[in-house]
């Protein structure tokens, strides 16, 4: 069977253009959306993607602010960043990029980034809210799998759905988005065994693991849409997902490939979520924030 492939690059352009309109409607109302990226890495994949961040959010007419502190910034001085940008009123969205320098802890700084500048979820207050069904930023690369599924109309509600992974940033937010448009969620992680019996039940597969070749043709059916959020560097720079692209295509239904999928809407969908920030603080009427609850 032809298995589909979902490309998120359509999508992404969408996303992006809506991006650029609602900064374009922001500049007539005198606010200039502000995204600021705080980097403490020198590893160079990690410093070409806020490079892209930058770029895109330069073609989209949202600012972006690069504070690079450096690889040898401690926990101490990057909670003051972080508290600093939080209070400022001219930035809007905050991201803390990742890695961060050994032995600091991101678990104990996501929480200093104000809650309505948290455009990609990394605070535990915004997991709480989407947990309990309020208005919350979701973290941009779950959105962005509930965004493909509904750009490609794949129905939720009511359908099994597969989420490996139970990761803070990206398994957890995705399991509620997905409970939120009704679907029935099964989470697999690294002690559930065998997947296999999860995922050839499921209509759709979310895999999230970060581990290259986890998910097989064996694992799917012709039914499973599977969706790889899985970003592996192999040792000749190549980048591949969770998925074993060659064996589960032409078995499942549908497959979003690595790269060209899952990251590229993620991406369009952090300006998106800066300028949902920029028109909520500014008071400015439109759409209701409600980025991560459908
Ligand atoms: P993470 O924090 O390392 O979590 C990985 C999750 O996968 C854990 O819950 C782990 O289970 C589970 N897992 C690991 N091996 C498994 C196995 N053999 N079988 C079943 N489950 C397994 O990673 P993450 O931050 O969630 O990221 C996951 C992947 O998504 C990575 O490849 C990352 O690079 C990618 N990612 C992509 C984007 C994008 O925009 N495309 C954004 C963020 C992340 P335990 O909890 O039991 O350890």
């Amino acid at each position: 069977m032809k298995t589909e492939v979902l490309s998120g690059k359509g999508l992404a352009g969408m996303i992006r253009e809506r991006a650029q309109d609602e900064a374009r409607q922001l500049e007539l109302r005198g606010v200039h959306p502000v995204l600021a990226v705080v980097v403490a890495t020198d590893d160079e994949s990690t410093l070409w993607y806020v490079r892209s961040i930058e770029r895109s959010a330069g073609r989209a007419g949202i600012g972006c602010r690069i504070v690079d502190i450096g690889p040898d910034a401690t926990e101490q001085v990057l909670a003051g960043v972080l508290r600093d940008l939080s209070a400022e009123a001219s930035v809007n969205g905050i991201i803390l990029q990742t890695p961060l320098p050994s032995g600091v802890r991101a678990d104990n700084l996501v929480g200093l980034i104000a809650p309505h500048k948290d455009i990609d979820g990394a605070n535990p207050l915004s997991l709480g809210r989407l947990a309990v069904g309020q208005p919350a930023f979701a973290p941009a690369t779950a959105r962005s799998v509930v965004e493909i599924l509904d750009h490609f109309e794949v129905p939720t509600a009511g359908r099994n759905v597969v989420v490996v992974g139970r990761s803070a940033v990206v398994g957890k937010p995705l399991s509620l988005l997905l409970l939120a448009k009704d679907a029935t969620v099964t989470i697999c992680h690294s002690r559930t065994g065998e997947l296999e019996p999860f995922t050839r039940a499921a209509d759709v597969v979310v895999v999230a693991a970060g581990r290259t070749g986890l998910l097989t043709g064996s694992h799917v059916s012709e039914k499973t849409v599977v969706v790889d959020v899985g970003t592996n560097v192999l040792p000749d720079g190549s980048l591949v997902g969770d998925v074993d692209a060659a064996s589960v295509s032409g078995v499942a239904a549908a497959l979003t490939p690595v790269p060209g999928g899952v990251g590229s809407v993620t991406t369009a969908l952090l300006l998106l979520h800066t300028t949902e920030a920029a028109r909520q603080q500014a008071g400015v009427l439109g759409r209701p924030l409600a980025a991560g609850v459908a």
